[in-house]
C-alpha cells in the first residue's frame, strides 16, 4: 500500500509528504470522537507550495490575489484528500480526510487537528519562529493538510532540528510584534488581533496575511 501512495502522490503532483503513527500523545491532540480516535494509527500529511509569485505582490498585508490564491490551494488539498481516502477506504481502511482549514473553536482557535504539529512529527520541516512550517526547499510557503487512516504505516521520514538559525526576518516583518526570538514565545493574540484588522480594513473575507510567509522566502 505505501508503494500506491508515493505512486499517487507523484500522479497528483504533490512535492512534500510523510507519515508518522500515532500513538496516545498524538491521540490526545485529535478532536474526533474516541471511538474514531481509537482506530487511527497513522497520519498522512501532505503539502502544496503556494504561488512565489503571489506571495511576492503581497506588499503591506493581505491582497485579494492572495485570498483567491489561498482559498485555491485549500481547495486542492481537500480534493486530493478525499481522493487519498477514498483510495484507502477501497482498500479497506478506514481513513478520514481532515479539511486543509476548518476551525471548529474559534475562542480557542481550534481545529480538528493541527497540521503543523502532524508535519513535524512527519519530518516536513521545523515550526520557525512564525509559527509556520519551515521547509528546505519551500521555506515557509507550504500549505499543508492530514489524511488520518487505520492502516499502519511506519515513520518515513526524521524528524527536522530547528534551523532558524540567526536569522530574525519574520521577526522584523510582522506588523503586531508577534514574533520572538524564541518560536515558543509566538504570540497567537497578537498575530490574530492584528490579521483581524487587516483584514476588516481591507474587506477581506478570510483571516489571512502573508507577511511573515515572504518574510521566510529567499529572494534572488
Ligand atoms: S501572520 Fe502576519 S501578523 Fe501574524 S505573525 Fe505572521 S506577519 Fe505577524
Ligand atoms: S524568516 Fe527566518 S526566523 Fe523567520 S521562520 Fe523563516 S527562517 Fe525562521
Amino acid at each position: 500500500m505505501e508503494k500506491e501512495i508515493g505512486q499517487f502522490f507523484y500522479i497528483n503532483k504533490i512535492p512534500v509528504f510523510g507519515c508518522c503513527r500515532i500513538g496516545d500523545e498524538e491521540k490526545s491532540k485529535i478532536y474526533l470522537t474516541e471511538k474514531i480516535v481509537r482506530k487511527i494509527n497513522t497520519a498522512i500529511v501532505f503539502g502544496i507550495p503556494l504561488s512565489k509569485g503571489v506571495i511576492a505582490n503581497l506588499i503591506d498585508g493581505p491582497d485579494l490575489l492572495y485570498l483567491h490564491h489561498y482559498r485555491q490551494a485549500n481547495y486542492l488539498l481537500d480534493k486530493i484528500s478525499y481522493q487519498l481516502a477514498s483510495l484507502l477506504e477501497e482498500k479497506g481502511y478506514l481513513s478520514i480526510p481532515v479539511p486543509a482549514s476548518q476551525i471548529i473553536d474559534w475562542k480557542k482557535q481550534k481545529a480538528l487537528l493541527s497540521h503543523k504539529y502532524f508535519a513535524c512529527l512527519c519530518g516536513l520541516g521545523w515550526l520557525g519562529r512564525n509559527n509556520l512550517i519551515v521547509n528546505s526547499v519551500y521555506r515557509s510557503r507550504l500549505r499543508f493538510t492530514t489524511v488520518l487512516t487505520e492502516l499502519v504505516i511506519e515513520k518515513t521520514n526524521e524528524v527536522v532540528e530547528f534551523g532558524c538559525g540567526n536569522c530574525k526576518n519574520c521577526v522584523r516583518m510582522c506588523p503586531a510584534g508577534a514574533i520572538s526570538e524564541k518560536a515558543e514565545q509566538f504570540d497567537h493574540i497578537k498575530c490574530f488581533e492584528k490579521i483581524k484588522e487587516m483584514t476588516k480594513k481591507k474587506n477581506i473575507s478570510q483571516y489571512i496575511c502573508g507577511l511573515c510567509i515572504k518574510a521566510c522566502e529567499k529572494w534572488d
